[in-house]
């Protein structure tokens, strides 16, 4: 194991960038709030931390717009487009009923995790489409690219329980009559054959790689590395494991940020089989004493120039 000190260096990159032509994105995990009794309202004091940050963060440097890794509503997901944790969880923390001035201005683009799929996970699609708000997933897997100056980014977004056939996902509409896995990995290779961004970017919620308490994701292994590694993938970004990890594997970053809600130091899988066996980074706090290391990645696209 390398340093731990994962999100410094990045910081520190980040502050000897020159030139303003670049992609910057937070990107956060697991952040979903709690619909435990102590917390009624729906969001927590960690959310809480963790959009300060993300609002100073990028008051500060501009961001293009924000990331979110999945599970974003706990425990149960969200009912429909009425129910009250869009706002308590996500409109008064981040969107805009919030007083973070900076943050409620950026697309916060989504995708579902293991939890938002235990109820209505097409809910949070259909708020998306149907509400004036900057929580963005416009479909359970979709695309977007950015232009800069002098180099374009696009980032693709999938559904991990679907590419796992997760019995989750046996309740979405039309199943099975609609093969929900077949057809988002027919879409996710055209996606990725028919890209010419300079840099491509994936993101899910499942890790394909992970020493802490999932540990790796054998669907995933055998599905997603393959197409990362044929297509050139630049970095794929995930939660679920509730920390912060990094590999550099087959041409491909592999990046955990899953600290939004509860920070879990957990190796337990260390030394699973399925993982790379490069080094890694791993990062992990317990308590928020410095607001500004909690949980967020910090991502831009020189972190790829300089490998
Ligand atoms: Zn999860």
């Amino acid at each position: 194991m390398r340093g731990a000190n994962l999100l410094y260096s990045f910081y520190v990159a980040i502050s000897a960038q020159s030139n303003k032509n670049y992609v910057r994105f937070p990107a956060i995990g697991d952040w979903g709030g709690s619909d435990y009794i102590i917390f009624p309202d729906g969001n927590t004091f960690t959310q809480e931390y963790g959009a300060a940050s993300m609002d100073r963060l990028c008051g500060e440097k501009t961001c293009d717009f924000l990331l979110s890794l999945g599970d974003n509503f706990y425990t149960e997901g969200v009912k429909d487009i009425d129910d009250t944790r869009f706002h308590f969880t996500y409109e008064l923390v981040y969107g805009k009923a919030s007083e973070r001035e900076v943050l409620k201005t950026l697309d916060f683009y989504q995708c579902l995790g293991n939890h938002d799929h235990r109820d209505n996970a097409t809910a949070q699609v259909l708020y998306s489409n149907l509400m004036e708000t900057t929580f963005k997933i416009p479909d359970l897997w979709y695309s977007f690219t950015i232009e800069k100056e002098s180099f374009s980014f696009k980032m693709i977004m999938i559904d991990t329980m679907v590419m796992m056939n997760s019995r989750e996902t046996h309740q979405l509409p039309g199943y099975p009559d609609r093969d929900y896995r077949a057809e988002q990995n027919a879409w996710l290779e055209e996606e990725l054959a028919n890209s010419d961004a300079d840099y491509l970017i994936v993101s899910g919620h499942h890790p394909v790689y992970s020493v802490s308490t999932h540990g790796p994701t054998s669907a995933l292994v055998e599905t997603l590395q393959p197409l990362l590694e044929k297509y050139h993938v630049d970095a794929y970004l995930c939660g679920h494991d509730h920390n912060m990890q990094h590999w550099f594997h087959k041409r491909t970053h592999y990046f955990i940020s899953g600290m939004g809600e509860i920070p879990n130091p957990t190796l337990r899988n260390m030394n699973h089989p399925l993982n790379p066996a490069e080094a890694f980074d791993y990062f992990t706090i317990l308590k928020p004493i410095q607001e500004e290391l909690l949980g967020i990645l910090e991502c831009f696209s020189r972190i790829f120039l300089i490998n």
